[in-house]
């Protein structure tokens, strides 16, 4: 059986990982320059920094077993067990970030980045895959990973209907201000362990990448919340620097900022979710999976993924 998925964030790599374990042909095709996703670590000069999903939890005793190995492996390891208070559920991170993470996950597949899905159809041999980039691909059974709104312009080309309250999901959006600091500049204000959740009315998450343990330089990453994200949505890039940077002030003592950057996600976190792990046509060639499926996190993307890949060699 050959497989295409789409999409390179944790839960097409587990979709393909499973698949390609199972002896079946994979490849994997992301829009991204690398592969994670939402799990994305971006450097500014000496500076790394964690933009999108900031840790990881483990509720579940199948995705224990998958980050046991990923510690073993040394892509995996724990940042704390709590930030305000520590209520002992450790917070995993990537050793070199959360790409890292989807980069050990990757390891051994095809996964073909760069690559743009534009249209799927079904025909007499099967899945046909066409990306922007010119590449055409036939595949037996196909994986979609990307956020809902994508999967669903992607299905509508293919005559395929999504059910009304799937297809209909819809997503809180993400400001995300990257703040490397002078090594000289400091102290700034972020308390061990360099995590805090709902600070004030700006921020949803301030993360500390150096105290985190993947930055060799002061970087400070400041998430802000689902209502001023959608505030400054529209705004020029300079007036969203400059406002979030006004609110992030507090946090910064006396360092003085040079080179932040806003980087925007789009589709951040479904605002509610599909009571499945999965979604798979009826003929069974086609399966959805994602953060929308089992659980908006790093762990619920992941089982969903492994769910899909499932769903078809049952
Ligand atoms: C700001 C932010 C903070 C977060 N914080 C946390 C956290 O602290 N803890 C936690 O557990 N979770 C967190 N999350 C959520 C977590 O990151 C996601 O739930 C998870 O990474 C989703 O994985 P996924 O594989 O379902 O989707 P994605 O990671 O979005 O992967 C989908 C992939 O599809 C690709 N794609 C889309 N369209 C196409 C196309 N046409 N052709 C080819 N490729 C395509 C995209 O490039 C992307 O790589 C956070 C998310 C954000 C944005």
């Amino acid at each position: 059986m050959r497989a295409v998925v789409v999409g390179a964030g944790i839960a097409g790599l587990m979709a393909g990982r499973t698949l390609a374990r199972a002896g079946h042909e994979v490849i994997v095709l992301d829009k991204g320059t690398s592969v994670g996703g939402r799990m994305a670590t971006r450097r500014i000069g000496e500076a790394t920094f964690d933009h999108g999903a900031q840790f990881f939890t483990v509720r579940t005793d199948a995705f224990a077993a998958h980050v046991h190995g990923w510690v073993q492996a040394g892509a995996v390891q724990v940042w704390c067990r709590g930030f305000d208070t520590a209520d002992g559920h450790p917070r995993h991170v990537g050793t070199r970030g959360m790409s890292g993470v989807a980069k050990h996950v990757a390891s051994g597949l095809d996964v073909r980045c760069g690559v743009t899905v534009q249209s799927v159809s079904r025909g007499p041999d099967g899945w046909r895959i066409a990306a922007r980039e010119g590449l055409s691909l036939r595949a037996d059974v196909l994986v979609v990973t990307c956020p809902i709104p994508q999967a669903r312009v992607l299905l509508e080309g293919a005559g395929v209907a999504l059910p009304e309250a799937l297809a209909t999901l819809e997503y809180d959006r993400t400001l995300a201000l990257l703040v490397p600091l002078p090594a000289s500049g400091g102290p700034f204000v972020l308390p061990p362990p360099g995590g805090l959740q709902h600070p004030d009315a700006t921020f949803s998450f301030i993360g500390d990448n150096g105290r985190k343990g993947i930055s060799s330089a002061p970087a400070l990453t400041f998430h802000a919340g689902p209502a001023p994200s959608e505030a400054l949505w529209d705004a020029s890039t300079e007036v969203q620097l400059q406002t979030l940077l006004a609110a992030a002030a507090p946090y910064l003592g006396t360092a003085v900022p040079v080179g932040a950057q806003v980087k925007k996600w789009r589709y951040a976190m479904p605002r509610a979710g599909w009571p499945s792990p999965c979604w798979a046509s009826s003929e069974g060639t086609l399966v959805l999976a994602g953060d929308a499926f089992a659980g908006a996190k790093v762990e619920g993307a992941a089982g969903s993924g492994e769910h899909a890949a499932r769903t078809l060699l049952a």
